[in-house]
């Protein structure tokens, strides 16, 4: 069995790798042409069915569902003094405007950051009680399969560290003193969020392995 990753976003797929390690794992640009999806949906859960599902069609259409799972990540971070804010729109947050539509293509990492800094710095406030959310979905000829993870921490109003990647640098794991920004690939391999939605998705890795020629 092949897990084909139905995301776009390199850095998920390096931490995707690293914790798979013993499955046969390729990237989405590696086995389908490029395509859209539209991630229209309003919880993780949903977009990351989104996602998995997606690209099942796609290897459906190629023939190869009897080699293949698809396996999606959607994921985000959610700060408590922001109402929960960006939750499932952190890769979009800068786009999104005051009645939550998003206009326009701009955001990336920094500019994400930024705001939710700014965002922070209006309310006065140095930190806030945060966590991440990871959702994994998996798809295969044998039906659709979906986990989650959680890390729990608070959002800070400035950027500390250059390790990892979207809002890392912004963000204290409980027990931590340093960012997920400053801690090494290790650590946040053993604690995030990502990390314990694929130690679930795992069993369900396994199970379809064993069914899977
Ligand atoms: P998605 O690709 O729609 O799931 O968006 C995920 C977004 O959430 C990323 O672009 C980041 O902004 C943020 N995010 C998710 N997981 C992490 C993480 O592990 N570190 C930092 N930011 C993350």
């Amino acid at each position: 069995m092949k897990i084909v990753l139905a995301t776009s976003n390199l850095d998920k797929v390096k931490e995707i790798k690293e914790f798979l390690k013993g499955y046969e794992i390729y990237a989405l640009s590696e086995v389908v042409k490029p395509f859209e999806i539209v991630e229209d949906g309003s919880t993780f859960q949903q977009n990351a069915l989104i996602k998995s599902k997606a690209v099942f069609a796609k290897l459906k259409e190629l023939g190869l569902e009897d080699e293949f799972v698809s396996l999606s990540d959607d994921s985000g971070i959610s700060v408590d003094a922001l109402g929960g804010e960006p939750g499932i729109y952190s890769a979009r947050y800068f786009d999104l405007d005051e009645n939550d539509k998003v206009c326009g293509k701009n955001a990336n990492d920094a500019n994400n950051r930024a705001k939710l800094i700014s965002k922070l710095k209006a309310l006065n406030l140095k930190s806030s009680p945060a966590h991440y959310t990871a959702c994994i979905a998996i798809s295969s000829k044998f039906g659709d399969y979906t986990t989650h993870g959680f890390m729990y921490g608070k959002a800070i109003d400035e950027e500390r560290g250059t390790n990892g990647f979207g809002y890392d640098a912004l963000f204290i794991p409980d027990g931590f003193t340093k960012t997920l920004g400053e801690l090494d690939n290790e650590t946040k391999l053993k604690i995030s969020h990502r990390s314990k939605g694929l130690e679930l998705a795992n069993f369900a890795l396994k199970s379809l392995k064993k069914n899977y020629k």
